[in-house]
């Protein structure tokens, strides 16, 4: 070897330790950092749970939700919070007043309802739901009753046409046209109603129907008035069996869809040394109409509660700033709204958001407690704060905490909105919830220890943001 080929091996075996070395101590380093591991009283969040499941749906726009803002609110202030407050943002939003669809037996000619045989009536809610904005149709006579048309999977046109007048059912499958899609094509053939049959969600719980939300799309200003509504498996296939027999479908809508008010409740840990900038810990309190939302998302809701509670406590350099938002079904309107009108003060002072929806794990269904960051930095100290928590609380080891990338810039939720404004995020979500957006979404299906788990992680975090 001639001599520089020696003196560059040796610097290369140089660059080599030195980067050894580096990694090596970065990572004692990180080891080495002691977390604050916050504290949470899971029995407390429990009974926020319960307090705010026993409300009702506290669907956007609607007093419930008032009334469950306004228990946030107060429990904000009594956690010690600063600069606790609602704000108020008008969107475009639906309330159910009341719905009913029954299958009525015609008389052989077909033109007059039987008088010997009653109408099958349908429950609302657990029998079929309405889809986000659907229109109402206000039933007077027989003479509003309707045919039913199976329009497959809802893609052939000549299908939808066939259905003008008349009510459209759409087989619910994993190929099916979004809701959104299907309402306006509805429309544009003048169906008189539009049928989800559910034959996808959920086996385990015998395909009740679920309500989900529609968009509106750039080019239209309002919904189409039409009712809209998901059945279960089984009413979908007495639906279509009654076809060429002599029955009718009664539908009975009455359906607000107007301008309203929904709710965004703030507070502050506030910071000692830079109280301007901050880390963001929110989640939903809004809820599907036709559910209490134990899930979805009251123990979002809950955790972000009592960690208000927790991190009062403590006087970080930096404000932790507690959020919950409204409107998160119909399109993330909450998160969207209040960025929007918070925007620069976002980019430049928030150092992270970091949000909690369906942050439950149903143990009796798996034990994933799946978290999505939006940053590897970010990982590596939640690993480190993960294993601590497990380590002090070994009754914690059953979770499979799975802290993962993904830039957070697509799917559901309001981290979205945040990741798309380039602010690391973070969201924690949990597993075995198969009554989302059912009316089944009830307390009895909240395991408030899990959601301790994912609370304490990101509570930590938080508070290690803001003190570092
Ligand atoms: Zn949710």
């Amino acid at each position: 070897m001639s001599k520089k080929i020696k003196l560059f091996v040796l610097f290369l075996v140089i660059v080599v330790i030195i980067a050894a070395v580096g990694v090596y101590a970065l990572k004692q380093a990180q080891e080495a950092t002691n977390y604050t591991i916050v504290g949470f009283d899971y029995q407390r969040a429990y009974n926020d749970c319960d307090y705010l499941t026993s409300i009702g749906p506290r669907l956007a726009g609607t007093d419930n939700e008032y009334q469950g803002a306004m228990y946030i609110k107060n429990q904000f202030q009594e956690a010690g919070l600063s600069n606790v407050h609602l704000e108020s943002f008008s969107a475009l939003l639906y309330e159910v007043n009341s719905a009913s669809v029954s299958l009525v037996p015609y008389g052989p000619l077909g033109n007059l309802p039987s008088r010997f045989e009653d109408p099958i009536q349908y429950a609302h809610t657990i029998d079929f739901v309405a889809q986000g904005y659907s229109g109402s149709y206000i039933w007077s006579d027989f003479n509003d009753d309707l045919e039913i048309v199976d329009v497959g999977d809802g893609k052939d046109d000549l299908l939808f046409e066939e259905a003008q007048g008349k009510a459209a059912i759409v087989s619910q499958d994993e190929n099916a046209a979004s809701n959104t899609e299907l309402f306006f094509r509805a429309e544009d053939c003048g169906v008189a109603a539009l049928i989800l049959h559910n034959t996808r969600f959920t086996e385990k719980l015998g395909y009740i129907p679920i309500s989900k939300s529609t968009g509106l799309p750039d080019d239209e200003s309002s919904y189409p008035d039409i009712p809209f509504f998901m059945v279960s498996n089984d009413v979908g296939n007495e639906l279509k069996e009654s076809i060429n027999s002599n029955y009718k479908l009664r539908v009975d809508f009455d359906v607000t869809v107007e301008e309203r008010d929904l709710w965004v409740v703030v507070g502050d840990v506030l910071g000692s040394e830079k109280p301007n900038e901050y880390v963001m810990l929110g989640a939903h309190h809004d809820t599907v109409y036709n559910g209490p939302g134990a899930i979805d998302n009251t123990v979002g809701t809950v955790t972000v509660i009592e960690l208000a509670r927790q991190l009062a406590k403590y006087e970080p350099k930096r404000t932790i700033r507690l959020v919950t938002w409204g409107g998160e079904e119909e399109g993330l309107f909450g998160s969207i709204m209040y960025v929007e009108k918070h925007r620069d003060d976002i980019l430049k002072n928030c150092k992270m958001y970091l949000n909690f929806d369906m942050n439950n794990v149903d143990l009796e269904r798996g034990n994933s407690l799946p978290l999505s960051v939006s940053d590897n930095k970010s990982i590596d100290h939640m690993e480190n704060i993960a294993g601590q928590l497990l380590n002090k609380y070994k009754e914690l080891k059953k979770y499979n905490i799975q802290i993962e990338y993904n830039d957070l810039k697509s799917g559901g939720s309001d981290q979205l909105i945040f990741a798309r404004n380039d602010i690391k995020a973070a969201a924690c979500w949990g597993s075995g919830s198969w009554e989302y957006h059912t009316y089944l979404d009830n307390i009895d299906h909240v395991n408030a220890e899990s959601i301790s788990v994912g609370g304490r992680i990101f509570g930590s975090y938080a508070l290690y943001l803001a003190e570092k």
